[in-house]
């Protein structure tokens, strides 16, 4: 079965096909046929499509709306210039998956897309004014293209984060407010820290409820979950995805009465705010150089400069003190995982992480930890640590395929 995977953004379709069925997934076989995406949607769009195993193919057109995006990634995949053998026609595409980013505390799990499920999506608008409105158009533009029996699957960053305890998604906040409209904690990457803590029990051999681990998803987006008996219990992304880590734009947690206080000083609105808390805090905000880790970490190294070498300590900083925090609110855990862009590859971030874990029994072998990266999953911790560190690249395309093909699956 070959599933096209999407994740719409407000100006950006990124896609992925994947070939798979309950087969391959049993024995770990299913497979990427090609991935891309098309940016700045609504001007002039840069196209990246690139077909697994050949060069990728670039182009910059004029692309109005997400369905004519989608439109291009489909004539791409079907021409002869993608060289894809399995897909000869439309018919050849037998489901697609959707990342949504909000399913509210209505969806806990993946889901088959009906009407219902659409206008469920649109109910969550409210709590990601961001990002929904782009999934649905994903959504409606998939079906309008690909026609409205194609199996079509939605799955949420937020679902794996909804069994946690009240104790842990209640913000001490009036009550009413929770009440009244759904404000508490979700929780996103989702997707991701269901796919490391699956790759975690497999590798161990151990059932779900054997799984009592910390994930750190460390990207240009940062969350730490705990995950206890195979549930996620805890979460640092709140009723938005900028709360908690310091990120690379993202402030992370910061004391609330803050907004107040730049507006006044600043003379700008909370809309204002907000955006500097989105888009120019974080690791670009403390460095004043860039989000990106390698070039701060280059920074750092090459000119000594100091703001680089205190946006890499606060960082790692918070990443130690939230691990601390979860290992007490999970009363311990087998292991900790890195997963995302900087959890996978940076050996150096992983190891100022975990330097003063000592307390907690957590050592790493150095040799290990410099041999992961670019996609490596494994042990990076010593044989004596009391806490295994493993780094395990996330796949949430493949999750997303996967959950689409069970769905379909469990429907006959
Ligand atoms: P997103 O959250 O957008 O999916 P990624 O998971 O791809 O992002 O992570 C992007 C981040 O990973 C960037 O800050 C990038 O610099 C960082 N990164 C990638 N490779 C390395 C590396 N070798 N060393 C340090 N940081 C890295």
């Amino acid at each position: 079965m070959n599933v096209l995977v999407l994740n719409c953004g407000s100006s950006s379709l990124k896609f992925q096909l994947i070939s798979t069925d309950l087969e391959l997934i049993e024995r770990n076989d299913d497979r990427r046929l090609a991935h891309g995406q098309v940016e700045r949607i609504g001007g002039a769009a840069i196209i990246t499509f690139v077909a697994e195993g050949r060069e990728p193919y670039r182009s910059a057109m004029p692309i109005k709306s997400i369905r004519m995006a989608l439109e291009k990634v489909l004539q791409w995949i079907m021409s002869d210039d993608s060289k894809i053998d399995e897909i000869g026609s439309l018919s050849d595409i037998h489901a697609v998956g959707h990342r949504v980013v909000h399913g509210g505390e209505h969806f806990t799990e993946s889901v088959m897309m009906s009407d219902a499920v659409l206008r469920g999506i649109e109910d969550c608008i409210d709590l990601a004014p961001l990002h929904n409105p782009a999934n649905i158009h994903g959504i409606v533009a998939a079906r309008e293209v690909l026609g409205k029996e194609l199996p079509q699957a939605a799955v949420f960053d937020t679902a794996f984060h909804q069994t946690l305890p009240d104790h842990a998604y209640l913000y001490a906040l009036p009550y009413q407010l929770y009440r009244r409209h759904r404000l508490r904690r979700y929780g996103f990457h989702g997707t991701s820290h269901r796919y490391v803590a699956y790759r975690y029990r497999t590798i161990r051999n151990i059932p779900r409820d054997q799984v009592n681990i910390i994930t750190l998803h460390l990207g240009n987006g940062c969350s730490i979950a705990a995950i206890k008996s195979g549930n996620s219990v805890d979460t640092s992304m709140g009723l938005t995805p900028l709360e908690g880590l310091v990120m690379g734009t993202r402030s992370g947690d910061v004391d609330p009465a803050i907004v107040e206080f730049i507006c006044s000083k600043e003379g700008l609105s909370i809309h204002e705010v907000e955006s500097i808390f989105n888009k120019q805090s974080g690791l670009l905000g403390i460095s004043g150089l860039t989000n990106d880790m390698r070039e701060l970490i280059a920074e750092a190294d090459e000119n000594d400069d100091r703001r680089a070498r205190l946006a890499i300590e606060i960082f790692c900083y918070r990443v130690r003190k939230d691990i601390g925090a979860y290992l007490a609110a999970m009363n311990g855990a087998a292991a900790i995982i890195f997963t995302g862009g900087i959890g996978e590859n940076s050996a150096r971030i992983r190891s100022s992480i975990c330097k003063d874990l000592a307390f907690a029994g957590v050592s790493l072998d150095p040799k290990a930890n410099d041999r992961h990266h670019e996609g490596k999953e494994g042990v990076v911790s010593s044989d004596a640590s009391k806490i295994a560190v493993y780094v395990v690249p996330t796949n949430e395309e493949l999750l997303i395929a996967r959950d689409t093909v069970r769905l379909i699956g469990e429907k006959k």
